[in-house]
């Protein structure tokens, strides 16, 4: 079976068949690149979109030395929003000289990755976050912070699926040659599909974009690029892919990376992730945090935003954005924010952080005759409700009841039982969950106590009550570990968000912003606006670097702009 797996796609990148489905648009993906870089001015930030961005070893490097030079003119630049793009965008201008505040409607930064205290000191996320080891970006943002190296836990080079009563399947690349023979003797050894599903599955990857990007990556990349008008399934099963494969195997991934399935999400998203994992061997190990997002990941960006002079408001929800008009009633440049408390600001650039709902509320109706802008009414988001289960004992460990119940002694340092990776699920409603108290025990394990679960629900279970969700959740986590019927469930919560990452189904490429805007002094970033990687925290990130590349960019031009009258402007784009 191996040797099957294996053929299939090196016949393929020897001149095998190539039949991409043709795209239902016409509406390509290059002419979308060319489209969201219309505004765009900065090489740096062009530099993050394309092939070169996947490829460029020094990508780390970028993200870790900071933008490279200090702009000669000083701007005052208000960022509305506090989550990693904010954050990140904001490192960047502050190191390029620029005056910084951020405003964060919340009373925690961190937006989706953010974790704050209840009253009786646990520690609530609003959702599980999990570092592929492709996060160039985001890892040079950490080491610049100090918190990659010592905040970051390695997990096993293994992907593990729980199946109902416990069953393990696991996508294993321990391998002693890398990507991407680590990758195909994972798929080809798995015990989560049968052998007609393994077989379905190497004829259809095997026929894939990925394998002719293992020969001419530029050319793989363009047509995964073209895929963004149909769904994983479509594209998985047109040519040979089987609906088992997709039900045990692809659909909870799917769910673990944008909370859709496979018959909704776009087959780009799914196939820019499998390229990475095809060509670099990093790219599929898996990281978490030490401990809560607060500490671990935004404590530190927050002591170097601090360091270098950055103001950081929180509880302070921008209402608006004030603007001038030009002769055509265009908006031509923004001033100054509104704050809902009535407090205002004013600012030479303003950079928009926002996620989907925050941007559709904060744009004044006016910017909507930009089509950039009007387009962002067009993105809708997913629901998901995050969920934590404490118990008297590690829910994960099948294979020894006594270890199962001992909570004794210090088992803090993930010393505690049980599988300390990443987990996904066909069988449950919740796509990916671990045990926080082994995974990122930092501040999760509590002494005396055992597993915390945490699992990300979505839209099939959002409508119901909290309660009902708890009950849901333990019951299917009972149904995947029945040995844990034996302990109790000693605490629970969950954290609903009505809408989380924009929807990543068919056709939205067209839809996402790029970071400069027509408005020269108005700048955007967010995981939802166009960089060439998925809703995620390195898409944050990536959005973050470019909207700091676009402003330092326009340094000049934008203080040339202070006080004249539109009339009197010269354009800022080159
Ligand atoms: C449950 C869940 C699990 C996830 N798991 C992972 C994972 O494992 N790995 C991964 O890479 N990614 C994961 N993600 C995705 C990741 O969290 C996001 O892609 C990323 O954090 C987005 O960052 P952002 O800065 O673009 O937006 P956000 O984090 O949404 O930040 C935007 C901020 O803007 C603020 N804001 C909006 N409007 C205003 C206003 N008018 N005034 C002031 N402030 C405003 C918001 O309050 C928010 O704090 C997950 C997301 C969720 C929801």
């Amino acid at each position: 079976m191996a040797l099957a797996a294996l053929a299939l796609p090196l016949g393929y990148a020897l001149g095998g068949p190539r039949a991409p489905p043709a795209p239902r648009s016409a509406v390509t993906k290059m002419q979308v690149q060319v489209e969201k870089a219309k505004n765009a001015i900065s090489e740096a930030s062009a530099r993050q979109l394309g092939n070169d961005a996947f490829l460029n070893e020094d990508l780390m490097a970028r993200a870790r030395a900071g933008p490279g030079k200090v702009s000669d003119t000083k701007l005052k630049v208000g960022v509305i929003g506090g989550g990693l793009a904010g954050m990140i965008c904001a490192m960047d201008l502050a190191d390029a000289g620029h005056e910084v505040e951020i405003f964060e409607g919340r009373p925690f930064v961190g937006g989706k990755v953010s974790s704050w205290q209840d009253k009786d000191g646990n520690h609530i996320e609003m959702g599980l976050h999990v570092f592929f080891g492709c996060y160039y970006n985001l890892f040079g943002i950490m080491q610049r912070v100090d918190a990659f190296d010592q905040f970051l836990r390695l997990k096993e080079h293994t992907h593990t699926f729980v199946n109902r009563g416990g069953a393990i399947g696991e996508l294993d690349f321990r391998f002693p040659v890398g990507a991407p023979v680590s990758g195909l003797q994972a798929f080809a050894r798995t015990e989560q599909l049968g052998v007609f599903d393994k077989i379905a599955n190497a004829l259809r990857l095997g026929t894939s974009p990925i394998v002719r990007g293992l020969v001419d990556f530029d050319g793989g990349m363009e047509m995964v690029r073209e895929l963004d008008d149909i769904t994983f399934s479509e594209w998985f099963t047109s040519l040979g892919g089987s609906r088992g494969s997709i039900e045990r195997m692809w659909d909870p991934i799917a769910y673990a990376l944008g909370f859709i399935d496979c018959d909704h999400i776009s087959a780009r998203c799914m196939l820019t992730i499998f390229m990475m994992f095809a060509i670099r061997t990093e790219a599929s190990v898996l990281r978490m945090l030490e401990g809560s997002p607060q500490t671990y990941l935004h404590d530190p960006i927050l002591k170097y935003l601090d360091d270098r002079g950055v103001k950081v408001h929180t509880k302070a929800r921008v209402r608006d954005i004030e603007h001038e008009l030009d002769a055509q009633g265009r908006p031509s440049k923004v001033n100054a924010i509104q704050l809902a408390t009535g407090d205002r600001h004013e600012f030479d650039a303003i950079v928009a952080a926002c996620d989907v709902p925050g941007i559709q509320k904060v744009l004044p109706e006016s910017f909507r005759q930009f089509k950039e802008f009007d387009n962002i009414y067009e993105l809708d988001c997913v629901q998901i409700a995050t969920v934590q289960l404490r118990f008297d004992g590690w829910v994960t460990e099948m294979n020894d009841p006594a270890r199962m119940r001992d909570v004794s002694g210090d088992q803090s340092d993930g010393k505690g039982a049980g599988i300390d990776n990443l987990l996904y699920s066909a069988d449950a409603e919740f796509s990916c969950f671990a045990d926080l108290a082994l995974v990122s025990p930092g501040e999760y394990y509590k002494e005396g106590e055992g597993s915390l679960m945490q699992a990300v629900m979505d839209s099939r279970a959002f409508g119901r009550s909290e309660e009902q969700i708890v009950q849901d959740c333990l019951q299917q986590m009972y149904t995947l570990f029945p040995s844990a019927r034996e302990l109790n469930c000693t605490w629970s919560n969950v954290v609903k968000l009505g809408q989380s990452l924009y929807r990543e189904k068919p056709g939205q490429d067209k839809f996402r912003p790029g970071q400069a805007t027509p408005i020269p002094n108005f700048f955007l970033a967010g995981s939802y606006t166009y960089q060439d990687y998925i809703d995620s925290m390195e898409g944050a990130t990536k959005s973050g670097l470019m909207a700091a590349d676009e402003v330092i960019a326009r340094a000049d031009a934008i203080g040339k702009m202070r006080g004249v009258a539109a009339e009197q402007r010269e354009p800022v784009a080159a």
